[in-house]
């Protein structure tokens, strides 16, 4: 039988359900909730869906998903042994930024999701989850690499490894990144 969080889980996507909150329900393929284990200890939130994520309603599986992958087994994590979401749920047309009142509508359901899965670490994948996660306006070159907290739990920013595509230079600081993840998830077991 499914747990509470689980129940509680597909009770949020039911409420979300065929979302015109804001205009992108109108273009959107298919909405992206999120993927992964509910009760993983860590939780990376990206930014918004992409093309490949559109059309398949999983998050993070174009290249800048396949590089993650890479690095999450730098932490020693397997994909099925996190929590996968993004800012956005709905994707912006031609990948352009999310629009503030984007953020503001969708916001509410990230919050839910991270209370239900309770993550230790939640990893934070460029400017736009590290602001909506950690309040703040600094860039993402100013935070990246160090820990943080958000109530009770710590928060790691880290670049958008869809950077790092465009700017190699960027892929050993990823890589350094998570092997800090990996340090502090030993250090709270
Ligand atoms: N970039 C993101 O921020 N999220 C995705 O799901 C895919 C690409």
């Amino acid at each position: 039988m499914p747990d509470a969080e689980c129940v509680r889980l597909y009770a949020l996507r039911e409420v979300i359900g065929d979302c015109h909150r804001c205009p992108l329900g109108d273009t959107r393929t298919t909405l992206v909730f999120g993927v992964g284990d509910p009760h993983a200890r860590v939780m990376l939130i990206g930014e918004a869906p992409g093309r490949n994520e559109d059309l398949t309603g999983v998050p993070f599986v174009g290249a800048a998903g396949r590089f993650l992958d890479e690095l999450l087994a730098h932490a020693g994590l397997k994909r099925g042994e996190v929590y996968i979401a993004n800012v956005l749920k709905c994707r912006p047309p031609g990948n352009r930024n999310p629009a503030p009142a984007e953020v503001e509508t969708c916001t509410p359901f990230l919050l839910e999701q991270i209370e239900l899965i309770d993550p230790v670490v939640i990893v934070t994948l460029g400017n736009f989850a590290t602001r909506v996660v950690l309040q703040t306006s600094e860039s993402i070159t100013a935070l990246r690499g160090t820990v943080r907290t958000a109530g009770t739990r710590r928060v790691l920013p880290i670049f958008h490894p869809a950077a790092a595509i465009y700017d190699r230079s960027k892929r050993d600081v990823l890589v350094a990144d998570f092997a800090l993840l990996r340090a502090l998830l030993a250090e709270s077991q």
